[in-house]
């Protein structure tokens, strides 16, 4: 059952794809500082629900260079890995909401959005392997929510999407439950991340709405890109974040994110930390980058 927090609990939730590059400390950072300069609980949540994108020994050396980073978490990492009955739970009480239908589509089947083809929900009795289970979005379903930094946002649901994924072919819990069941678990009240999961916002306060959870507040900040304007990740070939240059790290990160640098006087991460605590100011953070951040000077 989920919590129901009075105060302030932020979340830093990484896939361990690969290990801590600075797109992800931009994530951390701003999340933390935020929890922080609002007396909230920082927690950590490794999301290793996919193993196939893995990478072995990632999620042991993103903690331990949040560590190095002096960003030190407040409760137990929770692992997705260990939370299946959790997932299990929710779709059951999904199933009760009769949203739910199974989808054998094929890749090549799919429509707008990666949607069912749209036969699949009359055709449930025939379809007897598993395939993926989805979740169907009424063509009236609107979200609202107000974004921190990105202003109101309205987003005509039922129009963009006709259903998503819930449960994988493979049998693989999908990211849109398990966030939303482990946000609602662990009492997140605030969510800041990074603007290319706006899309799944939607779909998380959807499914949110339909298991009865509080919708926390939420917070899109622009993502770091490379030179070709590709979102920093493993795929595009990121660089590891160097742990002997935590220091160096957190400047750069709050450059960034458009906060004054500390005095050149604090040489520990926790000083860099606690001068930064002070100073957070969130509506500093620009909404979108004016200048792409790779001709911002990056270490
Ligand atoms: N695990 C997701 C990622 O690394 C972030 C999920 C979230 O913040 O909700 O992109």
């Amino acid at each position: 059952m989920p919590s129901s927090p009075a105060t302030y609990r932020g979340r830093f939730a990484p896939s361990p794809t690969g290990p801590l590059h600075l797109g992800s400390l931009i994530a951390a950072l701003a999340s933390y500082l935020d929890a922080r300069h609002n007396d909230g609980t920082w927690l950590v949540r490794m999301e290793d629900l996919d193993p196939p994108r893995e990478e072995p020994g990632a999620a042991h050396s993103i903690l331990h260079s949040l560590q190095c980073h002096g960003l030190h978490w407040d409760e137990a990492v929770l692992y997705q890995s260990t939370r299946s009955s959790a997932y299990a739970d929710a779709l059951d009480a999904l199933a009760e909401s009769n949203l739910l239908f199974s989808c054998d589509c094929t890749r090549a089947m799919l429509g707008a959005e990666g949607s069912c083809c749209g036969k699949c929900r009359e055709r449930q009795r025939e379809i007897d392997s598993p395939g993926s289970i989805r979740i169907e979005v009424p063509p009236d379903c609107e979200i609202q929510f107000a974004d921190l930094l990105q202003g109101p946002q309205s987003c005509a649901l039922g129009h963009a999407l006709t259903d998503f994924v819930v449960r994988r072919k493979d049998g693989l819990d999908a990211y849109q439950l398990a966030v939303v069941v482990d946000d609602a678990a662990q009492g997140i009240t605030h969510i800041l991340r990074g603007s290319d999961l706006l899309d799944s916002t939607v779909r998380q306060i959807f499914v949110q709405q339909r298991l009865g959870y509080p919708t926390p507040v939420y917070c899109h900040f622009p993502v770091i890109t490379n030179e070709q304007g590709q979102k920093f990740s493993k795929q595009n070939h990121a660089p590891a974040l160097r742990n002997d240059r935590a220091t160096d790290n957190i400047r750069c990160a709050l450059q960034f994110l458009r906060h004054e640098q500390p005095p050149s006087t604090l040489t520990r991460v926790e000083d860099l930390l606690i001068y930064a605590t002070e100073h957070w100011a969130l509506r500093q953070v620009p909404a979108r980058m004016a200048v792409p951040a790779s001709t911002m000077e990056l270490i």
